[in-house]
């Protein structure tokens, strides 16, 4: 296993906590000389805040362990592609890298849909992009929380059904 699938697994446990509390499992870990300085998963449920993602929340631990908002010489490890929010805060924060599991095509801001960390002029920092670290197992784990949503959903749906039909019976 490479040094980037290693720190991908740490950043999967962190999506793992998200999916505990019923938030999409997405995690983060942010690395620097070989070790995670800060983590963070998805919180937007549990904080009702639509900005609590996983990448936002662990910026900010970040940013808090090395007492600066400049995270250079760190990498950034996300078990799906950062969304436009993210990877804006990335660029903010500079990072050196950026290492992402499930690509995404359709809201991506890192190569998939649009690229916010390649040349961009005004924020005047450019990360390196690694996507499909562990990719597979990274969707996986997204989608079996999908397919358990939906199961649940159904379930909820039957019992309501059933209950109905025997008030109607009282
Ligand atoms: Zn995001």
């Amino acid at each position: 296993m490479t040094e980037d699938e290693q720190f991908m697994l740490l950043a999967m446990r962190e999506a793992e906590k998200a999916r505990e509390v019923g938030e999409v499992p997405c995690g983060c870990v942010v690395v620097r000389d070989g070790r995670v300085i800060a983590r963070g998963w998805n919180q937007v449920e549990t904080l009702k805040d639509a900005t609590a993602h996983a990448e936002m929340l662990a910026l900010t631990a970040a940013e808090a362990a090395v007492g600066d908002w400049r995270l250079e010489g760190c990498t950034v490890y996300v078990t799906k592609e950062p969304c436009p929010m993210c990877a804006g805060a990335l660029v903010h924060c500079r990072p050196d890298r950026v290492v992402f599991g499930i690509p995404d095509p359709k809201g991506g801001a890192c190569g998939g849909w649009i690229n916010l960390l390649d040349s961009n002029p005004p924020l005047n920092h450019k990360c390196a992009v690694q996507g499909g670290v562990l990719g597979d197992a990274c969707l996986e784990q997204f989608q079996s929380f999908f397919r358990a949503a939906r199961a649940a959903a159904k379930e909820r749906k039957r019992r309501e059904r059933e209950e109905a039909s025997h008030d109607s019976a009282d």
